[in-house]
């Protein structure tokens, strides 16, 4: 058989969503029947629309939220059901602290029952405000369990634990990537987070929001290397189940980054300071050491040629 045509089954979670679209992509791609669980409370049907039109696999989407229990044959999981931009996490907090834990006992019971492999999409939040930096995946982290940002936090903290739980407890395959600022077409034009936020404010000529005094930092990863090293860690050994972190070790602050993307753009865009958000992590940049040593993998895309095609998807965005 073609090695890149195994017909592997695989379910993706939060698959209408921006990563979990791309990472149905390349899944398909590569010869995989895909089957898309999400409830789009934030992801939409635009982003997994095209996936219909391919002939050699099978592309389902299944409405579900995954607080409830699913039953659905597969060979692999990928769980990346939640929202992922502050101000859409914080909406309803209470729901995504139950969609992170909920989510991933639900995710987790049907793997064991149909015996697939489990990848579950952590986060960098899981470091909170860290105290060291860069973060590697030994450290535990420095997370508010009672802030406006715990429920992200602590759920996918819990989630974690519910992975390496089910792994020594009953010897599962389980999978953890912590991923960190991820960025790249298909993002929501009202999503809230900072790449978006500025190039659509850039684009409609309108101020750009500088929450603080944009000295935090932040290092961005375009969603292709992303998606490439999900993949790479769902096939790793077995044996391998501990978290990785994924993401670009270039890191900048929220000033050069709106210095980045105004010099892109071009425009009459000025900057507008709005108080820091509760919690805001001062610093951020992935020790992706890790990666090298376990997956063979690092990012290619730079932020100035990730930004350009960034651009380029808000520019259409906004004209259709
Ligand atoms: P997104 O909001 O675009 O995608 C999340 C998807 O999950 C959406 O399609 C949404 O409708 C779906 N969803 C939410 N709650 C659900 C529920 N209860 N049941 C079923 N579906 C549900 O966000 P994203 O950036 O694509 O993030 C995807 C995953 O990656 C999330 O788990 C997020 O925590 C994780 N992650 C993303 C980043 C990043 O920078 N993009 C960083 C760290 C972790
Ligand atoms: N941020 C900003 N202006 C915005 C949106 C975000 O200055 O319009 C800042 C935010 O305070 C944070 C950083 O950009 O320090 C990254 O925010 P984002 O919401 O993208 O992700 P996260 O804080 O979860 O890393």
């Amino acid at each position: 058989m073609n090695r890149y045509f195994t017909y592997t089954r695989s379910i993706v979670t939060g698959g209408a969503g921006f990563l979990g679209s791309h990472l149905i992509d390349y899944l398909m791609s590569h010869g995989h029947d895909v089957v898309c669980v999400d409830n789009l409370l934030t992801g939409s049907k635009n982003n997994i629309r095209h996936l219909y039109q391919h002939n050699r696999v099978s592309f389902e989407f299944v409405r579900h939220d995954v607080t409830q229990p699913l039953d659905i044959q597969a060979d692999e999981i990928y769980n990346l059901a939640c929202p992922a931009s502050p101000p859409q996490y914080q909406h309803n907090a209470i729901y995504t602290m139950k969609t992170s834990v909920l989510g991933a006992l639900n995710v987790l019971e049907l793997a064991r029952a149909t015996n697939a492999r489990i990848l579950q999409a952590s986060t960098s939040e899981v470091y909170g405000d860290p105290a060291l930096h860069p973060q590697p995946e030994s450290y535990w982290g420095n997370v508010n369990p009672i802030g406006v940002r715990s429920c992200y936090d602590e759920g996918k903290r819990a989630a974690e634990t519910l992975f390496m739980d089910f792994r020594r407890q009953y010897n599962m395959n389980t999978k953890l990537v912590r991923i960190f600022n991820t960025y790249g077409p298909r993002m929501n034009v009202n999503d809230g987070r900072v790449i978006s936020n500025f190039i659509v404010q850039a684009l409609k000529g309108e101020n750009i929001t500088i929450y603080g005094d944009g000295s935090q930092t932040r290092s961005f990863c375009f969603v292709s290397d992303l998606v490439e090293a999900i993949y790479r860690t769902m096939n790793t050994e077995a044996e391998f189940g501990d978290p990785i972190n994924i993401g670009n070790p270039g890191e900048f602050t929220m000033l050069e980054l709106a210095d980045k993307i105004l010099t892109k753009i071009g425009g009459t865009s000025k900057l507008e300071f709005r108080p820091l958000p509760q919690d805001d992590p001062k610093q951020r940049q992935p020790d992706i050491s890790l990666a090298d040593s376990k997956l063979g993998w690092a990012p290619k895309v730079s932020l100035e040629d990730g930004l350009t095609e960034t651009i380029a998807y808000f520019r259409e965005a906004l004209e259709s």
